[in-house]
């Protein structure tokens, strides 16, 4: 059988995860990206072009079986370039829709998912009105482009409108924003599912993540103390948003749990940062489930033996050696140079049981210096125990 070719557009770390999961099932790969430098580059051809460059679409969809993307915000034009020539999956409907939180919110409350109150707002009067409909504290966003917490602005009273406006309105591509209630929120968890070209769907154990700076920290699964009730209602959401989108690929829904009850914060039509610990951590990990649903092949177990804790590095990373000193622990480095807030790497430690997991994380946090960073999964895990 001739070897699958992949296309991804966008050649950061998820391109290159993908590259590295693929390979083995022998799937070469093509990439497409603005930046010459971007580190996928180094494990696969790269094609440095700008998204409005229609021939470079062009050759790339003639060169590969099936386009994907490491990153949503490719514009609609490059995609339906690229549709005459070569099928794309995650099909463009689902990236359209999670560009615009607007769009995304308004399909949560059609398949019955909840979300914290929000208004959109085009103009600064109509950011007083969406004040006096979802109150305060508030969080006003751009609608479109803004990932990582950027593009976010917080109120605590009515007095902060001005400075919000300021700081986001000329971020805001035609003034679009939407403000949504700051929600107190127990925790966030995510839903990371796969669905295959004939339909088929399976969901990885629900997963925990701790968020700083809007940047995601670190991820636990399965989230310690999710009644089965409730993990099997976030599934059965994603199942919904999954099968009205007819989604191909690997999906990231994420929810705020409060009060009991799950909120829709926003979902991701590619495989997500809240899923790394599935390399390591589960029979079938969410790259490799991706391509196999892309290029139509049967989808891999997503079950997980034991228990999975994933640290973001951002900035810089930590020493390796120190690191690798822990069992069973795994170090992915992106190739990425350092800098103030950037993804550079991550690493998960796994273990067969909760207690064990805890123990690692621990001495790991105090052999690196990050106990900071590890302090509220401890005390979680700590309290989960005690139960
Ligand atoms: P987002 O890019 O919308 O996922 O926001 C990044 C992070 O900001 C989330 O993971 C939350 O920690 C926080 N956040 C976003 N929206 C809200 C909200 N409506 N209420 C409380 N926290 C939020």
């Amino acid at each position: 059988m001739k070897a699958p070719v992949v296309g991804i557009l966008g050649g950061g770390q998820l391109a290159r995860m993908l590259i590295l999961a693929g390979t083995p099932l022998g799937v070469r790969f093509q990439v497409l990206d603005r930046c010459a430098d971007a580190c996928a580059g180094a494990l696969a051809p790269l094609n440095v072009a700008d998204w409005q460059d229609r021939d470079a679409l062009q050759r790339l969809a003639r060169a590969v079986d099936v386009v994907t993307f490491d990153f949503e915000n490719v514009p609609a034009a490059a995609t339906a370039v690229i549709a005459t020539s070569a099928p794309v999956f995650p099909q463009p409907n689902a990236l359209a829709i999670a560009q615009d939180r607007l769009a995304e919110k308004a399909l949560f409350a059609e398949i019955g998912l909840a979300t914290p109150a929000f208004s959109a707002v085009s103009s600064r009067a109509e950011l007083d009105t969406a004040l006096q409909k979802v109150g305060v504290p508030a969080i006003l966003k751009t609608r479109r482009l803004g990932y990582d917490g950027k593009g976010q602005f917080r109120l605590y009273s009515l007095a902060d409108a001005d400075r919000a406006w300021a700081a986001l309105s000329s971020q805001a591509v035609e003034y679009e924003l939407i403000l949504e209630a700051l929600v107190a929120f127990e925790s966030e968890i995510s839903v990371l599912a796969v669905r295959g070209r004939d339909g088929e769907f399976r969901a990885w154990p629900v997963t925990r993540n701790w968020h700083t700076e809007g940047i995601l920290s670190v991820s636990l699964a399965p989230a310690p103390g999710l009644s089965a009730e409730l993990e099997a209602a976030a599934v059965e959401h994603a199942r919904t948003l999954a099968e009205r989108l007819e989604y191909v690929g690997v999906l990231a829904l994420e929810l705020f749990l409060d009060q009991g009850c799950l909120l829709g914060n926003e979902m991701a039509p590619r495989v997500h940062n809240s899923g790394h610990w599935s390399i390591d951590g589960a029979h079938c990990s969410q790259f490799e489930n991706h391509l196999r649903a892309v290029l139509g092949l049967p989808l891999g177990d997503t079950g997980q033996s034991g228990h999975a804790c994933m640290l973001n590095w951002i900035g810089s990373l930590p020493d390796m050696a120190t690191f690798l000193r822990t069992t069973d622990a795994h170090w992915h480095e992106y190739g990425k140079s350092p800098r103030a807030g950037r993804k550079v790497g991550h690493a998960t430690i796994c273990a067969s049981d909760q207690a064990s997991l805890r123990t690692r994380l621990q001495q790991l946090g105090h052999a690196l210096g990050r106990e900071t960073q590890l302090a509220p999964v401890l005390a979680v895990l700590a309290q989960d125990e005690a139960c």
